[in-house]
């Protein structure tokens, strides 16, 4: 299964809920690329089952 990760920006309101790592470091790549601000990926705890 994919992990999750949270792009959030420390420079604007941009904030991203991401499945798997690659796709996480692409959206933080191209923001930081469009912007010049400074991204981070924070792993996220597995989707616990919904009871
Ligand atoms: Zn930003």
């Amino acid at each position: 299964m994919a992990k999750r990760f949270q792009v959030e920006c420390s420079a604007c309101s941009f904030e991203r809920e991401i499945e798997g790592r690659v796709t996480a470091g692409r959206v933080a790549h191209d923001h930081r690329r469009e912007t010049g601000h400074d991204v981070v990926a924070v792993e996220l705890p597995p989707r616990q089952a919904v009871e």
